[in-house]
């Protein structure tokens, strides 16, 4: 949904800073605070709570005690409140949108498909929830069988940097909706949209319902693991804290949800229309400056029209425009921080060692009046699907192209990585559409249009992408538990245990 109005990014006023908010209030952190460093030019826009032990046992206490109430209010009730944070996101939307893109370095036009669906997601769990207690129970013998859905308790939910208001609203709606309370932790480098939203939801909720408790990974994130008085653990972010996060859970027997990482296959069919074709792998390639779970990063294309789709592939790339994040025309902007920028140009070192072939791109570039970004080509390597390349995430706008012949062979390809998360396929031929996405190892597969969202649609991964899923109903039954009531209409007669 493109919007017209933007918002001036110099007319963007921070707090100060932002400590946690705990039980409906921002407090003071112990240990201070961390800057909070807009992406592209390095200025510190604001400081962000470094949190630890003692806010998280502070949070965790405060949900606690908001728990038996929130739990027992009506679904009507919640529903409303949910509809009620939709409205709120939507209204102040333009202006957390430039936010986000100044904190994270992201191009601002694509937070516009970012907030539809964090608004989204809040209005359909407001809505998803009544049709979740439906037909829960039935009748028995003498008597009636009740299914009761109960909410599990106190949440710690993590989310990363790339997406932060959709990884809010995917983690907070069903939570909420399913009556839990809620310990979130954001990624240190993607607070500030996210603190002020949620100082803008805690006066919508009852206090405590929601805390959010900004921090490093290694202290906050790993001390609210680490909490014992949780009862459910969401993680979004990489595979490797992932099995920390899942460890855990299964240690304290407490339920996980994980979404994890990603190499996604993009198979290109050869009866596609090769322009057409190009511009959604470019999209597919491009988007959130490469750095997305979901990311399209290995084209398969096949062999009749390799050479010519290729070709195209270079000379679209080559019109990406790369720009200031505020800009509304950019495309392709500055990854999130130094760390990441250099993990994505280490991997195109890798690839050359390994006998890949850098067919466009692989430079950082500069950006006037952002020079400490790290802006990045868009990237093209022609490489084998064995290759690490072609095997790791990247977290980069870089794609490898492939050959193929044969559809079996391709399959197997696609397949060959330990990611599930996501898959494209590009053919009008519905048949050959549909056979192979049922063959593909991947939640989510897009025929003919990437990154095709639509709420409700279950979303997460096969194999070390993930477990469980969200965005859709399925992330109610990961914040509940059920309760099996039978009762008999009376006490069975007297000497019937013989
Ligand atoms: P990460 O370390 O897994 O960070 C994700 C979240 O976990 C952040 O909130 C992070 O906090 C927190 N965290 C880090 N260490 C933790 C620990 N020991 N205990 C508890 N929480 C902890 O991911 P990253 O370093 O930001 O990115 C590294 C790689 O992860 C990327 O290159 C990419 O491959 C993958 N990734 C995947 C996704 C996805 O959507 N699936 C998103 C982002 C990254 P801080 O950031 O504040 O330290
Ligand atoms: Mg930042």
């Amino acid at each position: 949904m493109e919007t017209t109005v933007q918002i001036n990014p110099n007319s963007i006023k921070f707090d100060e800073n932002y400590g946690p908010i705990i039980n409906g209030e921002m407090v003071e952190p112990v240990y201070g605070y961390i800057d909070a460093v807009n992406a592209s030019t390095g200025e510190v826009l604001s400081k962000i709570g470094r949190c630890g032990k003692e806010e998280i046992n502070q949070a965790v206490k405060a949900a606690r005690a908001a728990f038996p109430v929130w739990s027992n209010t009506s679904i009507e009730e919640r529903s409303i409140l949910l509809n009620k944070i939709a409205d709120v996101l939507e209204e102040n939307q333009e202006r957390l949108k430039m936010i986000e893109s100044m904190d994270t370095g992201r191009a601002i036009h694509e937070f516009d498909a970012d907030y539809s669906i964090a608004i989204q997601q809040f209005r359909y769990f407001a809505s998803a929830i009544f049709t979740y207690y439906e037909g829960a129970s039935r009748p028995v013998q003498n008597g009636y069988l009740i299914t009761k859905k109960e909410p599990l308790g106190v949440c710690a939910q993590i989310i990363p940097w790339n997406v932060p208001m959709i990884m809010t609203a995917f983690k907070l709606a069903p939570a909420l909706a399913a009556g839990n309370t809620i310990v979130l932790k954001p990624a240190e480098d993607a607070c500030l949209s996210v603190l002020e939203f949620a100082k803008l939801v805690v006066g919508i909720l009852p206090k405590g319902v929601l805390n959010v408790v900004p921090g490093y990974g290694k202290e906050a994130g790993q001390a609210l693991i680490d909490h014992p008085d949780t009862d459910k653990l969401a993680f979004t972010g990489s595979t490797e804290v992932g099995r920390l996060v899942g460890k855990t859970a299964g240690e304290r027997i407490i339920p996980v949800t994980l979404e994890l990482g990603g190499k996604s296959p993009h198979i290109v069919f050869p009866d596609v229309d090769i322009d057409q074709a190009v511009e959604n792998a470019t999209f597919g390639y491009t988007s959130f400056n490469g750095q997305s779970c979901i990311l399209g990063s290995r084209l398969f294309i096949h062999d009749d029209i390799y050479d010519e789709f290729v070709k195209k592939l270079i000379e679209r790339a080559k019109q990406v425009k790369i720009g200031p994040p505020t800009d509304r025309s950019t495309r392709i902007a500055s990854i999130i921080n130094e760390k990441q920028g250099k993990r994505v140009l280490k991997y195109f070192d890798i690839a050359k060692k390994e006998g890949a072939n850098i067919l466009y791109g692989g430079n950082r570039v500069t950006v006037p009046g952002h020079e400490y970004g790290y802006f990045i080509e868009p990237t093209i390597i022609e490489a084998e699907s064995g290759m690490r390349i072609s095997q790791e995430e990247i977290f980069g706008p870089a794609v490898t192209v492939t050959r193929w012949n044969d559809v079996n062979e391709v399959i197997k390809m696609a397949n060959s990585v330990d990611y599930g998360l996501a898959a494209g396929i590009m053919t009008g031929n519905l048949e050959q559409a549909l056979g192979t996405a049922n063959k593909l190892e991947a939640g989510s597969v897009w025929i003919n249009s990437y990154f095709n969202f639509q709420t409700g649609a279950p979303f997460g991964g096969y194999k070390n992408s993930g477990v469980g899923r969200e965005y859709s109903k399925e992330a109610l039954d990961a914040y509940s538990q059920s309760k099996t009531i039978v009762a008999a209409y009376q006490l069975p007669p007297a000497g019937f245990f013989k």
